[in-house]
């Protein structure tokens, strides 16, 4: 008989079948070791049920008894309560069910079973509305679902709590002692974390509550550890290996953009400025996160960095997640950097043939001075002559793979990743924690925050009135068109219909103009000069216009169909507007509101600071779905939570980096074990680096 294994198949448990075993694979579990990860989403403390007579008003509680009857009423036609009431001899306490009539087959007199939920005294009697519940049967093992903390799972169709807390039980009890400790001893002391096997028995069968807290410590740990483990590396050897550019002090040529400029810069702009040029002017290459609320002026410092690299005899190059962006930056830097002398291209797939490779033979010769285009135009077939500074416009959509493979010939450019919306701490830790950090936090003076509104789409007339009193009184608008995701023709299709019911209807007289992603390049550049130009007054568009468009004297945004935008996506449209000393207005037109829905449109109405906007919506969304640290090609949180974890989250960075700053290869035999799970753990690497 072969050893046993974490990686041996589920089929190898007592209790499970080839059936069971289908049903797991269905929750992504193949094997032990996998079926160990799926941690409970939350416990039950069963260890003291109270009696039903005891059982406390409006509290979370378990109880058990026996089904002592089953009823059910039908109240109209559209609603049937089921009715399922349990005694323990000290008093009787109802389930109830509403329009759920299947599952009065489940409940037969005398069974003996389990609800749980927030107990509420209503009609004089006892009773929970949805109880969660599960069957006691009389050879069930106390031990396992009774009598204790109990662990509850994420479920599938087919497979109940019960059966899959037996097989829990008995893989934890044959494989729990096989899970490798792989964390440093001296770590595991410092920051008194209870050993890696035991902690896997205790967070799914706990013995307190203490225990618990302690064991789910190490796992978060862990997690989060790994993470920040593969950042250093990186980090490290991107810091090592590559030789990176000097760039020259800043000569005249930024004394004068600096003179051209209609304004001073901001302390917060000239702040994070010098930061950037300390880095640039270095060997190492610069990798480095720009943070900022919309509006705070990060164009202009990416600005300035580009042309101290174009100062400095090389090339810039600006990546924009979409070609529209592209295109708006284009604008915006060329604006900017014209007047400077610097040479500044776009490069899209929309070109014709010809001009594409003009342009790419122009960056080759160094004839170009800043490209501007997207993530994988300029990734893929671009030679330059010599480029000196990459900025990313981040839309966090580039991984930290990614930006590995931007480093990865010759000599490396220095890297200027800026976030479109701030991102809360915990993200930037998680995500670009392998970068360092700037933050504009500062808004140039005198702005005035955008007033906000939110209209049900019954009241949008007054939306429309205001839009248009403000452009008789001279200034312009954005009316944004509600977000079809599926398709960019259909979304077209939509703006452009919008576009014309409002030239015909309430908007008549009016110049009103549109711009979608659809249009020729050309097209939309000159859409967007009439527009700057003033020669259009309201601007229909996609949410296109989402970043770089900026013309100060818009003063309303108003966008239909809000509820289908996220909270960063109506944050950063709204950044469109309020960029003068105007008083600027949005609204936010809405048919219905989900619950999110709701909280979206309250968050925007009671501010506009984009990191308190930023921590509002991880937490309506909870970090699952915020995080996608998949697609940043991160491996997936199975037990952090990095917004309640944050201090953890610390901890593990810490620790991480103080590693790797002795031992940057992993090298060590000690960290053999460490090193193995790391290739576990990013099992595609991370670009650069590789663990020997
Ligand atoms: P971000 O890219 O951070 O969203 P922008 O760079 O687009 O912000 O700047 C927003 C607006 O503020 C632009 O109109 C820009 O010209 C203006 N601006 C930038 N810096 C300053 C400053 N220091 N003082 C006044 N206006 C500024
Ligand atoms: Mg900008």
């Amino acid at each position: 008989m072969t050893q046993p294994s974490l990686g041996d198949p589920v089929q190898y448990l007592k209790g499970v079948g080839p059936y069971r075993a289908r049903q797991l694979e269905k929750l992504g579990i193949t094997t032990v070791g996998g079926l160990l990860t799926h941690y409970p989403k939350r416990y039950e403390d069963r260890s003291t049920m109270r009696p039903i007579s005891l059982a406390g008003f409006a509290d979370v509680e378990t109880v058990s008894g026996a089904i002592v009857s089953v009823s059910e009423r039908h109240v109209r036609k559209s609603l049937s309560i089921l009715q399922v009431g349990i005694s323990d001899g000290t008093g009787v306490l109802f389930g109830i069910w509403f329009n759920q009539p299947y599952l009065k087959q489940r409940f037969r007199r005398g069974d003996r079973v389990i609800f749980s939920g927030r107990i509420e005294r209503k009609f004089g009697s006892v009773q929970i509305e949805n109880p969660e519940y599960e069957e006691l049967d009389s050879d069930d093992d106390e031990s396992i679902h009774t009598s204790r903390i109990v662990p509850i799972y994420g479920l599938t169709e087919g497979i109940s709590q019960k059966v899959l807390r037996s097989v829990m039980k008995s893989a934890v009890d044959q494989f729990s002692s096989l899970v490798p400790d792989f964390l440093d001893g001296e770590i595991r002391d410092r920051r008194a974390l209870p050993d890696l096997s035991s902690s896997v028995s205790q967070v799914h069968f706990p013995r307190s509550m203490d225990e618990l807290q302690h064991s789910r410590k190490r796992l978060v740990f862990d997690e989060l550890f790994m993470i920040q483990v593969g950042l250093a590396v990186t980090k490290r050897a991107r810091g090592s290996v590559n030789k990176g550019f000097r760039h020259l002090p800043d000569g005249t040529a930024l004394e004068e953009f600096r003179r051209r400029l209609p304004y001073r810069l901001t302390k917060a702009q000239d702040r994070v400025y010098d930061e950037i040029c300390w880095d640039m002017e270095r060997q190492e290459p610069m990798n480095r996160l720009l943070q900022g609320d919309v509006g705070s002026g990060k164009t202009e410092v990416a600005a300035m960095a580009l042309l101290k690299a174009v100062g400095s005899g090389h090339q810039g190059a600006l990546m924009a997640p979409t070609e529209i962006l592209a295109e708006q930056h284009f604008i915006n830097l060329n604006e900017l950097l014209g007047g400077a002398g610097v040479r500044v291209a776009l490069l899209v797939s929309g070109l014709p043939k010809k001009q594409k490779d003009l342009a790419l033979s122009a960056l080759g010769a160094g004839e170009i001075d800043v490209v501007i285009g997207t993530h994988a135009l300029i990734q893929r077939d671009v030679e330059f002559f010599s480029l000196g500074l990459v900025v990313v416009d981040e839309q966090h959509r580039f991984g930290v793979r990614q930006r590995a493979t931007l480093a990865g010939k010759g000599c490396t450019p220095d890297v200027l990743v800026m976030t479109a919306t701030p991102i809360p701490r915990t993200l930037a830790l998680t995500l670009y924690g392998d970068l360092d950090y700037s933050v504009i936090d500062e808004m140039p003076p005198g702005r005035k925050p955008v007033v906000t509104q939110h209209l049900p789409e019954d009241k949008k007339r007054r939306g429309y009135s205001f839009l248009k009193d403000q452009v008789t009184a001279g200034r312009q608008a954005f009316v944004v068109c509600p977000l079809i995701e599926e398709s960019e023709w259909l979304q077209a299709e939509a703006a452009t219909i919008l576009a014309e019911r409002l030239r015909r209807q309430v908007l008549r007289g009016l110049n009103v103009a549109l711009l979608h992603g659809r249009m020729a390049t050309e097209e939309k550049e000159s859409v967007m000069r009439e527009f700057r130009d003033g020669a259009s007054q309201v601007l229909v568009s996609t949410s296109v216009i989402e970043v770089g468009v900026d013309v100060p004297n818009t003063t309303v945004m108003l966008i239909e169909g809000a509820e289908r935008f996220g909270l960063s996506q109506l944050h950063q449209l709204r950044g469109r507007v309020g960029r003068s000393a105007e008083q600027s207005f949005c609204f936010l037109i809405s048919s219905s509101l989900s619950e999110e829905a709701r909280k979206r449109m309250e968050v925007m109405e009671s501010t506009t600071d984009g990191f308190r906007i930023a921590e509002s919506d991880l937490e309506i969304r909870g970090p699952g779905e915020f995080f996608g640290t998949r697609q940043h090609g991160m491996p997936d949180l199975k037990i952090a939570n990095p917004l309640k974890d944050y201090p953890v989250l610390l901890e593990a960075r810490e620790e991480a980096f103080a590693l790797v700053a002795r031992d940057p290869a992993l090298a060590d035999p000690a960290h053999a074990a460490l090193a193995g799970k790391l290739r576990e753990v990013f099992p595609e690497g991370m670009g650069l680096v590789t663990v020997s």
